[in-house]
């Protein structure tokens, strides 16, 4: 009923009740009976609430019919793990000539934003099946007391789609399934326990025989988190892990967000691939989309290679703030960043792509680097290379202000976890250990001796570059961001004037 349907039904009724008792009518039948009439139409319209997800009203639950495999970028090797398993659901009749059981679930895991719903989306494109999906947090968040009853509507609900649809398989994504699926650790959280066993009731009342064919594919970035009845043979046994992309895969997934997009001929996708090293699918379609935004706000008729660079950083940073810092905070920003930069170049010459002084999400400067290729195994000599750019900052503040700030507090943290890493690979001084085998001081000792020894290495690197501070301290100051090759021909030509005059 329309919103002026309701209001006049509302108008009406009280004045058409006045009426009759103004005639001597006796209305108290009749608004019992609306009373009654009322609560059943409301009580019906909350249950079918309960059975649809909110997802499924707002229509996001239908696969669209053309989202394939070949619109996920990268993930080649899931990608097939994935297709060899949704063979099962295809070449049922072959299967069951087998005796093989179903196959009953599919656990995608890993990271956020990295195309696991996308997969699972494919998956009913590619089995022509019916899709229904729902997110682990709906069941407790919205349905207190009603998860149970609502694991029973999504199979209903597969079911009847697939029988309206003609399609004789269904397949039911669950998106953070570690929501409902967490460990059982008995007595506190009955609700979820409920829930749980629902899901697990009906997994197992899956059958090969059965039409609609049902396959649950479901999600997590917390695999170990997960009860394990959930994934015992049987229930979710098989796992494909969706990994953040290598660099052909970032490649890939900007290709296919830049089909609709008006990208300038002089872009090299490459380059943006190699930059964002650490990217999942999800922040890669935002920096295509927040490169697109930048240009059509320059008024340009396409997106260029520096709206990419924007791009990146405000996926990286956050949106740039309009925090105005004043000329001595900006100057202790400039020399602080500036100390980062320097022990980059000198650490891994080639690999500083920006040094910017404008304020991002919390940062009021921030270095850009470029790996030059993707990196998973670091050696000892690369930790402590990490480390010494990260305690640039802090070294150059102390050389020009003799004393630290607060901003140095992320790059400690940094160092830190750098440290740990170190230690927990058997890279320092203290072996292979397990944490719990030393005590707190040696642990603290050898911290210390790490991190001393890489600031006075950090310290005399930086001392033989003071003229290199105060040149480019001004330019950064003026110009707001050095570009890599700005700022590595600086460099040089203070190299340069340093040996000329030597
Ligand atoms: P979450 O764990 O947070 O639910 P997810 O892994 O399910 O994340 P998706 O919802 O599939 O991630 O991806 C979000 C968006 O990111 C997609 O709509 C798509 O635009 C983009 N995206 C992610 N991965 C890829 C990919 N491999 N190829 C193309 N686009 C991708």
């Amino acid at each position: 009923m329309s919103k002026l349907g309701k209001e006049m039904l509302v108008g009406f009724v009280p004045v058409l009740i006045v009426f009759l008792i103004f005639l001597g009518v006796n209305v108290v039948p009749v608004v019992l009976a609306g009373v009654i009439l009322f609560s059943l139409l409301y009580l019906t319209r909350m249950r079918g609430n309960l059975g649809v997800s909110s997802s499924e009203r707002k229509g996001k639950n239908r696969a669209p019919s053309y989202l394939t495999f070949d619109d996920i970028g990268g993930q080649e090797r899931a990608k097939n793990e994935l297709i060899e398993a949704l063979d099962f659901l295809i070449k049922h009749e072959e299967i069951s000539k087998f005796g093989i059981r179903p196959l009953k679930g599919i656990l995608l895991t890993g990271p956020p934003g990295t195309g696991k719903t996308l997969m699972a989306k494919a998956a009913a494109h590619y089995t022509n099946s019916a899709f229904v999906s729902a997110s682990g947090s709906e069941f407790v968040e919205m349905y207190v007391g009603v998860g149970a009853s609502r694991v029973r509507d999504l199979f209903k609900e597969a079911r009847s789609r697939a029988a309206k649809d003609g399609k004789d398989s269904a397949i039911i994504f669950i998106d953070e399934i570690d929501v409902i699926g967490g460990k059982r650790e008995g007595g506190q959280h009955r609700e979820y326990d409920q829930t749980l066993n629902q899901l697990l009731t009906e997994m197992d009342g899956i059958h090969t025989a059965d039409t609609p064919r049902i396959l649950m594919v479901a999600a997590t970035n917390r695999k170990e988190m997960l009860d394990s009845a959930l994934l015992r043979p049987g229930r979710f046994d098989r796992h494909i892990q969706v990994d953040l992309p290598d660099k052909k895969g970032r490649m890939h997934i900007l290709q296919i967000h830049a089909k609709n997009k008006p990208v300038a001929d002089e872009v090299s996708l490459e380059r943006v691939a190699g930059e964002t090293f650490g990217f999942s699918g999800a922040q890669l379609e935002s920096v295509m989309n927040e490169a697109a935004i930048y240009a059509m706000r320059d008024g340009r008729p396409d997106i260029g290679q520096h709206h990419f660079s924007q791009a990146i950083d405000k996926v990286m940073m956050g949106e740039k703030t309009d925090r105005e810092a004043t000329m001595e905070e900006r100057k202790r920003v400039a020399l602080h960043e500036l100390g980062h930069a320097i022990a980059a170049e000198k650490v891994r010459p080639g690999t500083v792509s920006m040094v910017s002084l404008s304020p991002r999400g919390q940062a009021l400067g921030y270095v850009r680097h470029n790996p030059q290729q993707d990196q998973y195994l670091y050696t000892r000599a690369e930790l402590e290379q990490q480390i010494m750019i990260a305690l640039g900052g802090a070294v150059a503040e102390e050389m020009f202000y003799g004393g630290r700030s607060t901003g140095s507090r992320n790059d400690f943290e940094q160092a830190l976890q750098l440290v740990r890493t170190m230690m927990d690979s058997g890279l320092t001084a203290l072996g292979i250990i397990d944490r719990q085998m030393v005590t707190k001081e040696e642990l603290m000792k050898e911290n210390s001796a790490i991190l001393d020894e890489l600031h006075a290495k950090t310290r005399d690197m930086l001392e033989a570059y003071r003229p290199a501070f105060e040149q480019s301290l001004d330019i950064l100051i003026q110009e707001e961001v050095l570009t890599g090759d700005q700022f590595r021909a600086l460099l040089a030509s203070v190299e340069t004037t340093a040996q000329t005059s030597a």
